[in-house]
């Protein structure tokens, strides 16, 4: 007969630090979170499960940082994230990591070279005085009452513990706030937005790709379709890499064999979600190769670290940002973070749908969808906010990711002067303090 459970030996765990604030996660909100957090004079850690900071943005790979700006007037871009984002655009471009912002159409894109990342971000958290710990995975939460009162992690040397006063979960997934009880919606009753796994052609003929339209990729894959090919998206962009004849692409989508979205979290369907990702890019590199033109010689030289998540667990916090507040542009007294970006969902579906607020709009999030509903000392930052499914499908980009992260810095450095109470902040201050530091709260299209 198959075991159901065993009991695990109780044990005591060496503590490793004891910091003002624990940031999990070193995505773009992570690595806001912690530099936000030191700035404000916090002794920060941050712990990563990967070798690297970025998440998204290095171990998955983007075409480009998107989210950063609006287009106004259908001809002008006008900044809607500023503060440490603009810090980590200056740091790139000092090694020549980035370029200029590209439009697709009514959306901007900064692409980025995911390789110098790397580098850059650890020059950024260093400089911000943060004590990163890569190869360490949150495994286990302690509560008492309501609070956190200490972070299991896992790494090479074993289980250890660390005690911080203000943790803020910039896991993506909301696995330390799901660990230590909160509650969560996985997406809309269950299903997600769909993942992606990414990928970088080399080889491209990057003139004559650069020069095509969204419509026209879709037309040319629409024919690979016809021509035998199972794609299970035709609508993407191309995304010219900063070196030279490579191309970023964004176009596969994970599905199970009945069409419907992979759950992420779950560790079998993600194994499966990764041997997918690779079959289809295998797929997708063939049909660029004989349908799209500049692609004829192309071939995949890079595939990202782990599949994409665009969407899983969206923690239950003391405000929800709903969709109805996206779409009708509010911006409520409290937001300690904007976006401008449209409805973007990876649904059902070869194509992907787009909604775009009104032409120089934007909204506003509110400081309660960073707060961990019954929790104290427990933040939120990053794709696993607060946030109902189609709210989530436009502010989960990396430039309002970054946006939350710092604010959520800021607020637990806040919270600290509380006994780490995250509902003592007195959000105008956090406000007033946040746009000290350059960060947009009212854009300025001039
Ligand atoms: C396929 C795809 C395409 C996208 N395209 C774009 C695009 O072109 N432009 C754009 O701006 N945005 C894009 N996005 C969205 C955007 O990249 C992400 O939503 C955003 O970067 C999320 O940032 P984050 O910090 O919230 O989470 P993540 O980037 O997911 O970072 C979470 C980090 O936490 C770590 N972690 C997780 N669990 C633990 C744990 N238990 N312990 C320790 N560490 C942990 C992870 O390793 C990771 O580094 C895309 C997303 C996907 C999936």
């Amino acid at each position: 007969m198959r075991l159901e459970s065993i009991r695990e030996p109780a044990r005591d765990v060496p503590v490793i630090a004891e910091p003002d604030v624990l940031v999990v996660g070193g995505g773009a909100a992570g690595m806001a979170a912690a530099c936000a957090a030191a700035r404000a004079g916090a002794d920060t850690m941050l712990v990563e499960s990967y070798g690297c900071l970025g998440g998204t943005l290095t171990i998955v790979t983007l075409g480009g940082f998107c989210g950063i700006h609006a287009v106004v007037d259908d001809e002008r871009l006008g900044r809607v994230v500023g503060g440490l984002c603009l810090e980590l655009e200056d740091r790139l471009a000092k090694v020549d990591a980035i370029r200029p912002p590209k439009r697709h159409g009514k959306i901007v894109g900064v692409p980025y070279d995911s390789v110098r990342f790397k580098g850059v971000a650890d020059e950024m958290l260093e400089a911000h005085d943060v004590a990163v710990m890569l190869h360490t995975h949150a495994v286990a939460v302690m509560t008492e009452g309501g609070r956190i009162t200490a972070v299991i992690v896992e790494n090479k040397g074993g289980r250890r513990a660390i005690v911080p006063r203000v943790v803020i979960d910039c896991s993506g997934d909301g696995d330390v706030a799901v660990r230590a009880g909160a509650g969560y919606d996985l997406g809309h009753e269950g299903e997600t937005q769909y993942g992606s796994a990414m990928f970088r052609l080399g080889g491209v003929d990057t003139v004559r790709a650069g020069q095509l339209t969204r419509p026209e990729i879709r037309e040319s894959l629409e024919r690979a379709v016809a021509g035998g090919y199972p794609l299970p998206r035709t609508a993407t962009g191309v995304h010219l890499n900063p070196i030279e004849g490579v191309a970023h692409l964004n176009v596969t989508k994970l599905g199970r064999p009945d069409g419907s979205p992979f759950n992420l979290v779950d560790p079998v369907e993600l194994g499966d979600a990764e041997r997918e990702g690779r079959r289809q890019v295998r797929m997708y590199e063939e049909a660029f190769r004989k349908y799209v033109p500049g692609f004829e010689n192309a071939r995949v030289i890079d595939i990202g670290a782990r599949v994409g998540v665009r969407e899983t667990r969206l923690v239950h916090g003391d405000s929800v940002l709903t969709e109805a507040q996206v779409r009708a542009c509010e911006k409520p007294a409290d937001a300690i973070a904007i976006s401008s970006w449209p409805l973007e969902n990876h649904g059902r579906g070869r194509t992907t749908n787009w909604e775009f607020l009104p032409d120089g709009e934007w909204y506003g999030i509110p400081w309660g969808c960073l707060v961990v509903r019954g929790f104290d000392n427990l933040l939120v930052a990053g794709r696993n906010l607060s946030a109902e499914h189609a709210a989530q499908a436009s502010v989960r980009v990396a430039g309002p990711c970054m946006a939350l992260g710092e604010a959520a810095g800021v607020g637990a450095v806040a919270c600290l002067a509380h006994g780490g109470d995250a509902r003592a902040v007195d959000v105008e201050a956090l406000r007033a303090q946040l746009l000290g530091e350059g960060a947009i709260l009212t854009p300025d299209f001039g």
